[in-house]
C-alpha cells in the first residue's frame, strides 16, 4: 500500500518541481533587470588606425596598420585604407598591442604585504564588502591594459570570485576575462591565519584545509562543482636559503599530490601549484601540476621535467621588489638587493636558457591595485628576456597557458577585438607598458 501511493508522489513532486523550474526559466517579462554598466560592442565595423602595431606574431613593429573590428572580434589587420564614411577610431601617434594577460592576479587582495594587512581583510571585511573591492581590482587591472587575468584565489572570500568573473561576463560591471580558483587547497595547520592566533581561538583560513588522499579527492569534486576554472594547491610554505638554494617545507604528500592532479585532470580541469623552493616545486613537478607560481628556486633536473612535461613557470619578481623598496623606505636606508631576489634572478635565466615556458605573472593584490602589473616586464627585459619576449610572456605565452590562444593573445583576424596602445616603442622602451592610453576589450572601448 505504502509503495503503490509513494510512486505517484514522486511523480507528482517531479512533475510539479519540473513546471516549476519552467515558470522560472519562462517568466522573463518578470525576470530582474539587473543595471549593465558596460554596453555591447557597435556592430561595426570599426577602422581603428594605429600608428605602428605589435600584433605578436613577430618581433618587429608594423608601422601604419589598421585593424578591422566587427561587434567583438577581429575582422581583419592590414594596410588598408577604411572607406568613406568608415567609422575610425584614430590612434595613428600610438602604438597598437593585443590586450595584455595576467597569470597570477588576486582582485580579492588590495595590498597584504605589510604586517597586519592580510589578517585585517580576513578579520575585519565581509565577503560581501571584498566582494566590492574586487570589482574595483578588475577595474583597475583593465585600466592596466590586462584584458585577461588568472586569479589565483580568494584568500578567505569562498568563491566570490566566480562571481566576479560572471557579473563581468553578463557586462554588470567592467572587468578583464578571468579564469578563477576559489579556495586554494594546503593541509591542516599550513596556512593563515589558523597558526598565529591563539588556538581557543576561532579565525578564518585563507584556503581550504584538505588532508588525505580521499580528502583530496573530495575536495575537488567539491570546488569544481562550484564553478572554477582551476585548482590552486600551495606546495611547500616557509624558507632558508642554504648553499645558494631556496630550501622549503613541502605541504602536501607526493600522493596526496597525485590525487589532486589527477582528479582535476580526469575532469578536465587544471592545477596551479604555489612552489617556492627546492622540495616544493620538485613534488609539483613530480606529480604533474600545469603551472609552477613564483618558483624562486627551481633545481637544474626539475627544469628539465618541466620542458619535458610542458609544465609553465609563472615567476613573480616585482612582489620581492616591492618588499625591499617599503622596507627600505620604513628604515630610512636605500632598498639592498637580497639574497632571496638574487636566487630568483639565476633562476630566472636558468628557465630561460633551459626553453622553460615562461607566462607574465605578479601576484598583484599582493601589491597595492594602484601600480601597474607591468613594472614586472622591466625585471624581465633586465633579467634578460628581450622586449619582445616579455611582451609575448604577457600575451600570446599566457593566453597559450590559459588555453584561451585561439581568442586571444594577438591581433589576427578571428580574435576577439582585446586591444591596447601605448604612446611610444615598447620594443625600445620596455617601461611604456605602464602607461596604457587605449583600451578596447571584446570591440567594446573602455578607455580612450
Ligand atoms: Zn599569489
Amino acid at each position: 500500500m505504502l509503495k503503490r501511493l509513494l510512486i505517484p508522489l514522486c511523480l507528482f513532486s517531479l512533475v510539479s518541481g519540473f513546471a516549476l523550474a519552467q515558470n522560472i526559466a519562462e517568466d522573463t517579462d518578470n525576470a530582474p533587470r539587473p543595471v549593465k554598466l558596460v554596453p555591447p560592442p557597435p556592430p561595426g565595423p570599426v577602422y581603428i588606425r594605429c600608428g605602428a602595431l605589435f600584433g605578436g606574431t613577430s618581433d618587429q613593429l608594423e608601422q601604419n596598420m589598421v585593424i578591422v573590428v566587427e561587434r567583438d572580434r577581429i575582422k581583419q589587420v592590414g594596410k588598408l585604407s577604411p572607406p568613406a564614411g568608415a567609422q575610425i577610431v584614430d590612434l595613428s601617434n600610438l602604438t597598437c598591442l593585443p590586450g595584455m594577460v595576467e597569470s597570477h592576479t588576486h582582485v580579492f587582495l588590495q595590498g597584504d604585504r605589510k604586517p597586519g594587512q592580510y589578517d585585517a581583510q580576513l578579520l575585519k571585511q565581509s565577503v560581501a564588502y571584498r566582494a566590492i573591492e574586487a570589482t574595483t581590482a578588475a577595474h583597475a587591472a583593465l585600466d592596466w591594459g590586462f584584458t585577461t587575468i588568472r586569479d589565483l584565489e580568494t584568500e578567505g572570500a569562498g568563491y566570490a570570485d566566480v562571481d566576479v568573473r560572471n557579473a563581468i561576463n553578463n557586462r554588470l560591471v567592467w572587468g578583464p576575462r578571468m579564469q578563477v580558483v576559489g579556495r586554494a587547497m594546503d593541509v591542516t595547520g599550513s596556512y593563515p591565519l589558523q597558526p598565529a592566533y591563539a588556538w581557543d581561538v576561532p579565525v578564518p583560513i585563507g584556503v581550504e584545509t584538505v588532508d588525505g588522499i580521499e580528502g583530496a579527492r573530495k575536495a575537488v569534486r567539491e570546488q569544481l562543482s562550484h564553478g572554477i576554472d582551476w585548482v590552486k594547491i600551495y606546495a611547500d610554505r616557509g624558507g632558508r636559503i642554504h648553499d645558494n638554494i631556496l630550501e622549503t617545507i613541502p605541504t602536501f604528500t607526493l600522493d596526496e599530490l597525485r590525487a589532486i592532479v589527477d582528479e582535476t585532470h580526469r575532469e578536465r580541469h587544471r592545477v596551479a601549484a604555489h612552489a617556492t623552493g627546492l622540495l616544493g616545486v620538485h613534488n609539483a613537478v613530480e606529480a604533474g601540476v600545469d603551472t609552477v607560481e613564483h618558483g624562486n628556486y627551481i633545481a637544474p633536473e626539475d627544469m628539465k621535467t618541466m620542458v619535458a612535461k610542458g609544465i609553465w613557470f609563472v615567476p613573480t619578481p616585482y612582489v620581492a621588489e616591492y618588499d625591499a623598496q617599503w622596507r627600505a623606505e620604513r628604515a630610512g636606508t636605500q632598498p639592498q638587493e637580497s639574497p632571496g631576489l638574487k636566487i630568483e634572478e639565476e633562476t630566472f635565466r636558468r628557465a630561460l636558457q633551459a626553453g622553460v615556458k615562461i607566462a607574465f605573472g605578479t601576484d598583484v593584490g599582493a601589491f597595492e591595485w594602484d601600480m601597474s602589473p607591468a613594472r614586472q616586464l622591466v625585471t624581465m627585459v633586465k633579467w634578460g628576456m628581450t622586449p619582445a619576449q616579455a611582451l609575448r610572456a604577457a600575451t600570446i605565452r599566457g593566453a597559450e597557458l590559459m588555453q584561451m590562444q585561439n581568442d586571444i593573445g594577438t591581433l589576427e583576424a578571428g580574435k576577439y577585438a582585446d586591444i591596447i596602445a601605448v604612446q611610444s616603442n615598447p620594443l625600445a622602451d620596455i617601461s611604456v607598458m605602464q602607461k596604457i592610453t587605449f583600451v578596447m576589450k571584446g570591440g567594446v572601448v573602455f578607455k580612450k
